[in-house]
């Protein structure tokens, strides 16, 4: 991989081991399908997951979404990157409802690092790459004018500059 994204060479050596090792605290007795995730947040620390199933398989969490959730409920809601590690070949990549999930807190930029089965096997995607013009926090009006639209006193708006008039009259979009 040519690109660092603005990470040391060290915490790409320690995003690859802590998803990697993530994989161990996974509970995939259906699937046999091991995740491990691993966070590099903002702060520098660190917050690995793996994917937890359930006998009512739509029930199951994947590994990012355990990973992001522990990470939030600690107070940590921005993230330097992300690691994924399974252990097949090619590496995967999030599914989509982990891409709109990590979406919400994080911008496009952040860089998304799959691990594959074999050793030293990296695909490296921005979420802007995997999840384009996506739907974020930024795209909804600011709680104030939002409801000021669903009343409809509110018709012009910096914030919903984008909509049409019809959709700001329905309070859509
Ligand atoms: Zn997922």
């Amino acid at each position: 991989m040519s690109q660092t994204y603005g990470l040391t060479p060290e915490e790409i050596q320690e995003l690859s081991k802590r998803a990697a090792a993530a994989k161990d605290v996974s509970y995939s007795p259906y699937s046999n399908f091991r995740v491990g995730c691993a966070l590099l947040c903002e702060d520098g620390s660190w917050v690995i997951g793996a994917n937890i199933e359930n006998a009512s398989y739509p029930v199951t969490i994947c590994a990012e979404r355990t990973a992001l959730v522990k990470a939030i409920t600690e107070g940590k809601k921005r993230f330097r990157a992300i690691g994924l590690s399974v252990d097949v070949s090619p590496p995967a990549s999030p599914c989509g409802m982990c891409r709109q999930f990590i979406r919400e807190f994080s911008d496009g930029s952040v860089p998304i690092f799959m691990y594959g089965k074999e050793v030293g096997e990296c695909v490296v995607r921005t979420l802007g790459e995997l999840l384009p013009m996506s739907f974020g926090p930024d795209d909804l009006p600011d709680r104030g004018a939002r409801s000021q639209i669903l009343s409809g006193s509110l018709l012009v708006n910096d914030n919903i500059a984008g909509l049409c008039h019809t959709c700001v009259l329905e309070g859509l979009g």
